[in-house]
Parts: C-alpha cells; structure tokens; sequence
C-alpha cells in the first residue's frame, strides 16, 4: 500500500496515512489528522482492490469447475470401459461354458468353447490388473490429488469378475436346462 503525505493543518508537520486511511496521528503535535478530502479516492482504491480479488477469486472457481468436470469426464470413461469389459467378460465366458457342457469333447464346436472360456479369463486377468492402474486418482470433491488403493480396487474387481463368471454359469446352466427340456 502506498503512503501518502501532507502537512498538519495545525502544525504544518508531516503526516503520513496509508491510502485507504481517513485519519493519521501528527508525529509532531500528536493532534489526530483527518483527511476527509481523500475519503472518496481511498473508497475508489477499496473498489479497485476488490474488483481484483473478486476476479482473481473468479478465476480459481473456473478453474476448479474445469478440474472438477474433467475429474468427473475421466471416472464416466473409467465406469464405462469397465461396464463394457465386465460384459465382454461375462458373454464370453457364459457362452464358452454352454458350448463346452454340450457338445462332444474332440468335436470342432469344443475347441471354439474352450477358445471362448479362455478369452473370458484373459479378459478377466487385463480387467483386474489394468482397472485399477487406469482409475482417476483426482478427488473432485476436494480438488486434490488423493492416494487411491489400487490393490484394494483390484481384490473388488476380482471379487466382482469371479461372481459375474459364476453367474454366467448359473445362466449357462439354466439355458442347457431349458434346451435339454426341449
Ligand atoms: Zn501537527
């Protein structure tokens, strides 16, 4: 802030104020100095200063909006390429299962089950490992950077990759089942 000087109007001594002060203390007669000529040029300086912290403060909220909507876009993406791989995984290893519990072991359609089977696995393998490496590591929530337990992610993911095979199973099961019947 820059320091601006007059003379005392009883003394004639100097009297320095900041800019946006209305009163100083004389040094010399100690009487209190008004200086209501500048109250408007101080409030004008108030203004000013504000308007700068008001943009400068616009300018960190739009820029965390922007990390935020892009933390969000990146865990949309992951959710998505999730869904989409648990799906693969489950259709191929729902379909390997079927064709390998009904056909003929040295038939032509076995070699195709187990082709699909092993498909499935190897998707359920890169799921697993690949997921949790890919996960956004940016909290959106308190715009930081926080440590995510990648192992943590992986034992759910393979928790949740071995319950959709099962399940798939179960399905595989149900759908010999019902051809069987026919
Ligand atoms: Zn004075």
């Amino acid at each position: 802030m820059d320091m601006i000087v007059i003379n005392c109007p009883y003394c004639g001594g100097r009297v320095e104020r900041r800019a946006n002060e209305y009163f100083a203390n004389c040094s010399y007669c100690g009487r209190k100095v008004a200086f209501d000529d500048i109250k408007e040029e101080a409030e004008l300086d108030l203004y000013r200063d504000r308007i700068v912290e008001l943009q400068h403060n616009n300018s960190a909220f739009e820029f965390n909006r922007r990390q935020e909507e892009e933390s969000r876009q990146k865990l949309r993406k992951w959710i998505k390429r999730r869904n989409i791989t648990f799906t693969v995984m489950t259709l191929l290893h729902g379909l390997g299962f079927s064709i390998v519990g009904r056909v003929d072991e040295d038939s032509d359609m076995m070699v195709l089950g187990m082709t699909l089977l092993l498909a499935a696995w190897a998707t359920l393998i890169a799921a697993v490992v690949l997921l949790p490496l890919a996960y956004p590591s940016y909290n959106y929530l308190t715009g930081e950077n926080r440590p995510v337990n990648r192992f943590f992610l992986f034992l759910k993911l393979s928790a949740i990759c071995i319950a959709l095979c099962m399940l798939s199973i179960l399905i595989g099961c149900i759908i010999l089942a019902i051809f069987d019947l026919i």
